[in-house]
């Protein structure tokens, strides 16, 4: 039997469901697996063997008396860091959060509990998921599997880590301006970020409310797709979730069909600035979709020149709102100034905010700050929310001529540890492709599409579909899937040398 933790999720779940494999054997082999390598990826924050176990056990005896049961029941999975779980630790990769256990789920770990799931554990992230790096981290990088002296993209480089590392088969992430596909991009992953209001926001610690959104992280297309239609739909708890059925993921990943389908080429997202090994695997994938029977065009959406800096506004401005809770009065960290014998409330508060706070996070704290002051509201806030306007014009314009559109999901691989640290704005462009959706609440996916020629290192595939046609994205990017297998033979991933087998 091939090792249980080399399988897709979609056939591991088959011999689940057949017997032939039990949660328990599978929820050890994946902790077995997390004990021999984690030590050097950091995928994990925190890991609950015991918890996970017994999750295990229970769908066991549950299926042993023949129970109707979730397709994915008894499925490993991980969980980024930013998503509330009941009596697991709740980071969000900060100080300011270190020893918080939240007392509620998020839904969507309501629905993956409900649907028999063992939780592994919580992976690392750039500190309240700001960073491409996850170098953010307040508790210390993760690791690329390809490379150990690499970054895994971030903020969720922990759940894109741990799933090209074989320490999960699936894991949840969550992506506000590209920290599910960028980090899927990095390390040879599938990463979907779906339409703004598919899956509940409930219980995700909030970084920019009207950009977050959470979404799967797996090996495959058809592996995320069914973690999709797991956590996706309607939540009541949720204003901004959308009240329409989760559009048919699963079915799309599985008729993979690309004949007649225009795809749209996004001048303004590759070219100049983008690694030379990036667009020469980006075009040879356009190529084999357009001899599959895709009609390719080129579209252009000039307003997507502004998506950083529009990004880069309305971003912190809701950052520092949301990040006003942590105050040091209800939750996290508590410490008293220096030297001050009875501190007010307000010295505390700026004491403990100072202590349980990285750099990154005051920086954006404080832009978020000014570009809401009045005086510069109009200015700085009300522009970059003109410009959200006009990308989603471009959008809806572009989406009249194609389909979908694609693009490279990110400008380069994996770039060293350190590499960017100290030029924030470097590091913030490897989000200008994958930025432009979140402004627009459009759902982007990012694909593996083979490595780089100068470096070996993985290079990703962004499609991305109108809002709601979420199905779209997972019928192309499973088409193009099946072309690359014949091309590489599959198994892109066992190609890198963490994932080897070589410890
Ligand atoms: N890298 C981007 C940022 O730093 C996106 C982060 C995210 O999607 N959470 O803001």
């Amino acid at each position: 039997m091939t090792d249980i933790i080399r399988m897709t999720a979609a056939d591991l779940a088959a011999k689940l469901d057949s017997r032939e494999v039990s949660s328990v054997e599978a929820t050890e082999a994946y902790l077995d697996r997390i004990a021999q390598v984690d030590g050097d990826v950091h995928a994990f924050l925190h890991v609950d063997n015991d918890g996970a176990l017994s999750v295990a056990a229970s769908v066991d005896d549950r299926r042993g008396k023949g129970e109707d049961l979730h397709p994915l029941a008894g499925m490993p999975i991980a969980i980024k860091d930013i998503v509330a779980t009941k009596g697991l630790p709740t980071t969000c990769g900060s100080k300011i959060l270190s020893g918080w256990i939240p007392p509620y789920d998020a839904t969507i770990i309501s629905r993956i509990r409900a649907a028999g799931l063992p939780i592994l554990g919580k992976t690392n992230m750039d500190e309240f998921a700001m960073g491409s790096s996850t170098e953010h981290s307040a508790y210390g990088p993760t690791r690329n599997p390809w490379d150990l002296d690499r970054i895994p993209g971030g903020s969720g480089g922990g759940s894109a880590a741990a799933v090209a590392a074989y320490e999960a088969p699936l894991a949840v992430g969550t992506d506000t301006g590209g920290s599910i596909r960028q980090p899927g991009s990095m390390t040879g992953t599938v990463g979907v970020k779906p339409t703004y209001g598919g899956v509940s926001r409930y219980g995700l610690v909030a970084m920019a409310s009207s950009l977050d959104q959470a979404g799967p992280v797996t090996r495959t297309v058809l592996d995320a797709a069914l973690l999709h239609e797991l956590i996706g739909g309607h939540d009541p708890l949720d204003s901004t979730s959308l009240d329409a059925p989760v559009p048919a993921v699963v079915a799309a990943a599985r008729k993979a069909d690309v004949k007649g389908l225009k795809i749209g080429v996004v001048k303004e997202l590759g070219g100049e600035g983008f690694q030379a090994g990036v667009s020469e695997r980006f075009n040879e994938a356009v190529e084999l979709l357009t001899r599959a029977g895709a009609e390719v065009v080129e579209v252009s959406c000039p307003s997507f020149d502004y998506a950083l800096a529009a990004y880069y506004l309305v971003m912190p401005s809701e950052v520092s709102s949301n990040l006003a809770k942590f105050d040091a009065m209800r939750y996290g960290v508590r410490v008293g100034p220096d030297g001050v014998a009875s501190p007010d409330a307000e010295q505390v508060m700026a004491a403990s905010r100072d202590a349980g706070f990285g750099d990154e996070v005051k920086r954006r704290i404080i832009l978020g700050t000014y570009a809401l002051s009045s005086g510069y509201y109009d200015a700085y806030y009300g522009s970059a929310q003109k410009v959200r306007t006009l990308i989603a014009r471009d959008f809806a314009a572009a989406f009249d001529k194609a389909d979908v559109l694609v693009s490279p999901t990110s400008p380069t691989t994996a770039f060293p540890l350190g590499d960017k640290l100290d030029d924030p704005l470097a590091m913030y462009l490897q989000d200008v492709a994958t930025i432009p959706a979140n402004l627009a609440g459009v759902p982007g996916l990012s694909l593996p599409v083979g490595l780089a020629a100068e470096d070996g290192l993985p290079v990703g595939f962004q499609f991305l579909a109108p809002a709601k046609a979420d199905d779209r994205l997972y019928n192309a990017a499973a088409a193009l899937e099946a072309l690359l297998e014949d091309k590489w033979g599959g198994a892109l991933l066992g190609q890198a040398p963490i994932l080897e087998g070589a410890r």
